[in-house]
């Protein structure tokens, strides 16, 4: 054991989103930091996500003329919450949340926009918008990165054009919503991707990044700027008390252990416990499976979530994640999430007797909710999930890493996809069997749903009534832009599992981010955000961006309370 005792006033452990931003403010405020990072790559689940953030009351939007306001978001948050939501702390968000964004817009390279067009995921709560609080990164340039872009851990291929080229989720919606213009957009991005010769003959990778990638290169920048050091291959393992008091932690760096010391604060910024298969086992409805998360494999394993529990933490929505169902992919090391997909007129969800169980458009929370609670509600096992679909829908729509067949026909797919990824035949009753699906189930539900399509009223579940399902819909397709027919063969089924994006319980925390035990008292010394703690939202998740917003905004809390009050 190395005995050698290294200091710093703030020590963060992880680098997502949450952590980064928790480092930059620390180091502003004149603390000296060091963050620790467990693998050999910066930026934990937050690179390889959309990078979307939930602002309530932003300046991006106020600038354009929208309207929103705190007690509207506060209205909205509380009725989602489902009773789960602190109010102490979901001021405390309202109120900081505009703040850190407008502090790293000036004082950092992070850059965002509004997507106006974004709507809330449940909009017929109270309070609820149609658009204008889910902010989208801006293309961030990697080169600036010089040396240290070898260390990024990279986009998934289902956040990138053609599993390649950076773009903003708005010109992404531009596309998968088939909105005018919708095809000189893509062969834009193409054609500045394909010419961009200079950087070409450095990587395959696009010069510039999007979505999260972008997030996570702009803050890793920013860290750079203020020469705050980032340790990888080193492994958050336990706390240092000093009685009751947090004072540094042991890591395993590069098969060394080290006591780092803390002067004034430890933030846990190290992810939830996804990819830890006993705490899943433990926590989480059954069944489940650390492979179904979308989530970078061996990440987040809940070393973090463990530690603050031994040094006495309370803890939250352990039973939670932030559900999304997940594809497998043969070939790839993780899972993708289906997110917008199941918006798209002609693909429905059934379970094993062939029922549609819920409104595919909805939230992924509340889909992957749904594949757990209304089980016993059909009678039939919702996990495994089927998407199903038609040759109609297979031409012209993206299902997973399957790209429309006009762009990429069934000939040009991985011959080892067909039977792992998707499953066709000329028939409804032959693809059911192959999927151990009720032929007969399968049968009445297309037949029902065909004359949803025409009457464009989905009188089960209501898949399209919402802006929000709406958003994702085809708007070329009438009445409603998420319901079409299932009739033209070959038929297509793809698996979807119970995955996440993260879990979402976790240690139980203050308005300052501090981490509290049962009876209320803060641990002193130490902080928690991102999925370490249980989530701000309670047991929603209000719109896009309401996973990293809160890290951020509870990241740039802790390191303003230390620096006040440690
Ligand atoms: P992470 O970003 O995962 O960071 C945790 C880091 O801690 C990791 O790098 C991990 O290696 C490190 N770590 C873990 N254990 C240790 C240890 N013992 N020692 C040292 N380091 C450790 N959310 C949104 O809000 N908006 C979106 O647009 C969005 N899109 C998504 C798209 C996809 C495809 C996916 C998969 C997720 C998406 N999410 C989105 C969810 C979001 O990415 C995560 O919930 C969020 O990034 C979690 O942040 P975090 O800081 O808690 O964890």
């Amino acid at each position: 054991q190395d005995q050698s005792q290294m200091g710093w006033d703030v020590i963060v452990v992880g680098s997502g989103a949450g952590a980064m931003t928790s480092a930059v403010v620390a180091a502003d405020q004149g603390l000296s930091v060091l963050v620790i990072e467990k693998s050999d790559k910066f930026g934990g689940t937050s690179a390889i996500s959309g990078g979307g953030i939930w602002i309530p009351n932003n300046h991006y939007f106020k600038a354009k003329g929208g309207q929103d306001s705190y007690d509207k978001a506060l209205q909205y948050i509380l009725a989602a919450g489902g009773g789960k939501a602190d109010e102490t702390k979901v001021r405390a968000y309202l109120d900081h949340a505009p703040k850190m964004i407008k502090y790293l817009e000036d004082k950092s390279r992070v850059r965002y926009a509004v997507a106006e067009k974004y709507p809330d995921y449940y909009q017929h709560l109270p309070g609820a918008l149609p658009g204008g609080r889910s902010l989208d990164p801006e293309l961030f340039d990697t080169s600036t990165l010089g040396d240290e872009l070898a260390n990024l851990r990279r986009p998934s291929p289902s956040t990138l054009l053609m599993g390649r080229i950076a773009w903003t989720a708005r010109d992404a919606h531009v596309a998968m919503a088939r909105e005018r213009g919708w095809r000189f957009k893509v062969l834009g991005l193409m054609l500045r991707y394909k010419f961009d010769f200079r950087w070409r003959r450095k990587s395959k990778f696009d010069r510039r990044a999007g979505l999260g990638s972008s997030l996570v290169c702009a803050l890793r920048a920013s860290l750079l700027d203020r020469k705050v050091p980032l340790w990888l291959k080193t492994d958050f393992r336990e706390l240092v008390l000093d009685g009751d008091r947090v004072i540094g932690v042991r890591v395993s760096r590069e098969g060394r252990e080290l006591t780092l010391m803390a002067r004034r604060g430890v933030i846990l910024g190290a992810g939830g416990f996804e990819q830890n298969q006993a705490l899943r086992e433990k926590y989480l409805p059954q069944p489940t499976k650390a492979a179904w998360s979308a989530t970078p494999p061996g990440n987040n394993t809940g070393a973090a979530l463990e530690a603050g529990m031994a040094a006495g933490a309370a803890t939250d929505l352990l039973e939670w994640a932030w559900w999304a169902p997940t594809i497998a992919v043969v070939g790839e090391d993780k899972p993708r999430g289906v997110f917008a997909e199941r918006a798209f007129p002609g693909a429905i969800v059934v379970n094993s007797l062939g029922k549609r169980f819920c409104n595919e458009a909805q939230g992924y929370l509340e889909f992957g909710d749904a594949m757990y609670k209304d089980r016993d509600a059909t009678g039939g096992k919702n996990v495994p999930a089927w998407c199903i679909f038609d040759a109609h829908f297979r031409f012209n729509y993206a299902m997973g890493p399957l790209m429309p067949a006009q762009i990429m026909p069934d000939s040009r797919l991985r011959k080892e996809w067909l039977g792992s990824v998707y499953w066709k035949a000329d028939t409804l009753d032959e693809l059911a069997r192959q999927i151990g699906v009720d032929p007969a189930g399968l049968n009445d539900t297309v037949a029902k749903m065909n004359a949803y399509a025409s009457s464009g009223k989905d009188a089960d579940f209501g898949r399209g009534d919402s802006v929000f399902d709406r958003y994702y819909g085809d708007v070329n397709v009438k009445p409603n832009p998420c319901l079409a027919p299932i009739q033209k063969g070959p038929f297509y089924a793809m698996r979807m599992d119970a995955g996440d994006i993260g879990t979402k319980g976790g240690l139980l925390t203050d308005a300052h981010a501090r981490v509290v035990r049962a009876d209320g008292s803060a641990i002193e010394g130490l902080y928690a955000i991102g999925n370490t703690s249980a989530s701000v939202m309670g047991t929603a998740y209000p719109g896009a961006g309401a996973t990293i917003g809160p890290a951020m905004t509870f990241g740039y809390i802790a390191a303003h309370h230390i620096a006040a009050n440690a």
